[in-house]
């Protein structure tokens, strides 16, 4: 199982693991929303830095819980776990009902308003990656090790390490050591970091043995949401694409 180690303390704020990852993923340019959250994640954004003070620099990305919400809540399997750790998304099998956006502890999957699909888009462990023996973009980056990728036991271990070396610098816990039944995103730091649960702390309780019963009740009209939703984006875009070539073809004459 891999992971994931970030350590607050190192951190410079650099960005250099944000451009990585939008380079490797060949990420587009935001358009920034005004409905979207102030945490600096889109569509286009897999990775952002959340400036606190001190300063402290924060990097959020998808935790990659081991028992994620965001797959027990999915109706159609589009977002599965691997043997590696990494959470990842299936775009031909999402019906874009946003179902995985608000079950997800951490608000991460972002819907991407640019495009009829793929609906949804976060960090996916760079999966293509480390299922090859490499290290994600962004921590290969990193030029202060602030954000180091291994095995998740290792981690684990080099975290407690550094806490016990350091009492003095570190809160004496390992960000997803246990939260939400674990995740492959750990982080160690000097400054609280339970902001980055969303909307509330959720403690260590296993998120799917709530949302599964949840999907269970979901009546089966709402799975033609998916292709309502599709033809809806077609017949806006066609008509979007008729008036311009009306435009264009008044301004010839
Ligand atoms: S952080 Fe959210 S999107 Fe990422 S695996 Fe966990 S539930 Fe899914
Ligand atoms: S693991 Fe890969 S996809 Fe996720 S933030 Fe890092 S570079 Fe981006
Ligand atoms: S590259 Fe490393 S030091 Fe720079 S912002 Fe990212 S995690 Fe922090």
């Amino acid at each position: 199982m891999k992971a994931i180690l970030t350590d607050i303390t190192k951190c410079i704020g650099c960005s250099e693991c944000v451009v990585a990852c939008k380079a490797y993923h060949e990420l587009q340019e935001d358009i920034p929303r005004h409905w979207h959250r102030n945490d600096g994640l889109s569509a286009y954004n897999w990775t952002a830095i959340i400036h606190k003070e001190g300063p402290h620099y924060i990097r959020k990305q998808c935790r990659h819980c081991l028992e994620p919400a965001c797959v027990s809540a999915c109706p159609v399997a589009a977002l599965v776990t691997t043997d590696e750790g990494a959470v990842i998304y299936k775009p031909e099998k999402c019906i874009g009902c946003r179902y995985c956006m608000v079950a997800c502890p951490y608000g991460i999957p972002r819907y991407d308003w640019e495009h009829a699909v793929p609906y949804i888009q976060k960090c996916n462990l760079c999966h293509d990656r480390i299922s090859q023996g490499k290290q994600p973009a962004c921590t290969e980056a990193c030029p202060t090790q602030a954000t180091i990728f291994g095995e998740r036991d290792e981690l684990l271990a080099e975290a407690h390490r550094r806490i016990t070396a350091e009492p003095g610098k570190y809160i004496d816990h390992v960000f997803g050591e246990f939260e939400v039944g674990g995740t492959s995103v750990l982080y160690i730091s000097d400054i609280d970091l339970g902001f980055l649960t969303y909307p509330v702390k959720s403690g260590d309780k296993v998120l799917p043995k709530t949302t599964a019963p949840a999907m269970s009740a979901v009546p089966p009209a709402f799975f033609g949401m998916g292709a309502v939703m599709g033809g809806l984006y077609w017949f806006c875009k066609r008509r979007e694409r008729l008036q311009n070539e009306k435009k264009n073809e008044e301004a010839d004459s």
